[in-house]
């Protein structure tokens, strides 16, 4: 946090202060490797706590029912301008409060309560949002759930193809929270073209790796693309929805006044800037760097006797079955947290053991990618991740474990952070 800031928020609020600067040294001392977070820029992180929070602003650009949107109309139509520059889109609605409200747009622009979406299980790596039971989008609507392959935990293009023909639904979503693999949104597309339904691709995940060239781009396939910002877009906590011209309007009203009231516009200025940085040509070295740093930390996971769903990855994430090595994902995943690495425990495909204590972790390099390191650090994070899940009781062996993690990240210091 900036000393100014600090000193301002201390006076006012020393509880809340503490906490902050203990959150802010917890980000700088650990290995994070969950899968959807990162570390955002200083200058993200300066608009997000501006005085663009102070100001509604109901409507769009031009259109508002509010006075005085002199500079904020520019803020948003600057990004917007770069959300469509960046991913080559017809339209961009910036203003979805985050993923899930994204999403929800997406079902009230082209569906009614009840009508069937079709979208990835939860266990299988699928959102909630996609039509699983416990969502909303699995209540008010006919949800139909496809999953991946007993024999190779990989989606299979036929059987999504056999279901859609099948449960005909209006709605088709392709994407996920836990699929290690390149999705082939082209083959996604032809399969809901064929049953004429809308095809909705949500890259929440790997936004950054389709702006940044790891990961073929839906935009020109779907009819809508659904997405978070602070994955490995690396932007503030936000939504954002593109879609064909032809849709626009559809997309727009369901956010506003569907969905959302006022857009929460400092967020709105740190996702203009995010995209700014997503488009200098450091940001493909960043996405690079992301997957190549996955592939690096997956094969040291393998080479100690890991084994990982689908054998590996092509992205961001790993997921990984800890049977072979005699312990459940909760307790790996509470070992290694003391020892300095933060991941979240996670069901694996087919899983036999129920959710609050399934059989694997999820990680991710989004976040030590952002702070420069590389896969001789993958390496070594290996190394103390197998150690620490073959000893999960061991507590000096996490204490010491997680003093040299302190040591290896004060080597790589974080974006925005300033302690
Ligand atoms: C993270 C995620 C979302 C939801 O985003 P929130 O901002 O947490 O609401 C939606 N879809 C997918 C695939 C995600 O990974």
């Amino acid at each position: 946090m900036h000393p100014a800031l600090r000193e301002t928020l201390e006076s006012v609020d020393p509880e809340i202060a503490e906490l902050l600067v203990a959150e802010e040294r917890r980000q700088r001392d650990k290995v994070r490797l969950i899968a959807s977070e990162n570390y955002v820029s200083g200058a993200v992180l300066a608009a997000t706590g501006s005085v663009l929070t102070n100001k509604y602003s109901e409507g769009y650009p031009t259109k508002r029912y509010y006075e005085g949107q002199q500079y904020i109309d520019r803020v948003e139509q600057l990004c917007i301008d770069r959300a469509k520059a960046l991913f080559g889109a017809d339209h961009a609605n910036v203003q979805p409060y985050s993923g899930s409200p994204a999403n929800l747009a997406v079902y009230f622009a082209f569906l009614k309560p009840g009508d069937t979406v079709m979208g990835m299980g939860l266990p299988a790596g699928g959102h909630l949002t996609h039509g699983w039971n416990v969502s909303i989008t699995g209540t008010y609507f006919r949800a139909v759930q496809y999953g991946v392959r007993q024999d190779t935990h990989c989606i299979d293009l036929d059987e999504v193809r056999a279901l859609a023909k099948k449960e005909q639904p209006k709605l088709m979503f392709a994407g996920g929270t836990a699929i290690p693999r390149t999705i082939d949104f082209a083959a996604f597309a032809d399969i809901a073209r064929e049953v004429g339904a809308v095809f909705a691709a949500d890259i929440a995940h790997i936004a950054g790796l389709v702006a940044g060239g790891q990961h073929p781009s839906p935009v020109p396939v779907a009819d809508v693309v659904s997405t978070t910002t602070h994955k490995t877009l690396r932007g503030p906590r936000g939504g954002m929805l593109m879609c064909k011209a032809q849709h626009a309007k559809a997309i727009d009203r369901a956010v506003f006044p569907g969905l959302q009231g006022g857009p929460h516009n400092h967020t709105t200025a740190g996702i203009a800037i995010a995209l700014k940085e997503a488009q200098q040509a450091s940001f493909r070295d960043y996405a690079a760097q992301i997957v190549a740093n996955a592939k690096a930390l997956a094969a040291a996971l393998v080479e100690r006797g890991w084994s990982l769903i689908t054998g590996g990855t092509d992205n961001h994430l790993i997921l990984a079955d800890l049977t072979p090595k005699g312990v459940s994902g909760k307790i790996a995943a509470r070992a290694l947290d003391a020892a300095g690495m933060e991941l979240n425990y996670n069901s694996i495909p087919f899983d036999p053991r129920k959710p609050f204590d399934p059989s694997g972790v999820r990680l991710g390099t989004p976040s030590v990618t952002s702070r420069g390191m590389g896969p001789t650090e993958m390496r070594q994070i290996a190394h103390w991740m197998d150690a620490v899940v073959t000893a999960p009781t061991d507590a000096a062996l996490h204490e010491r474990i997680s003093g040299e993690v302190r040591e290896l990240c004060a080597r790589f210091p974080a974006p925005g952070i300033l302690l």
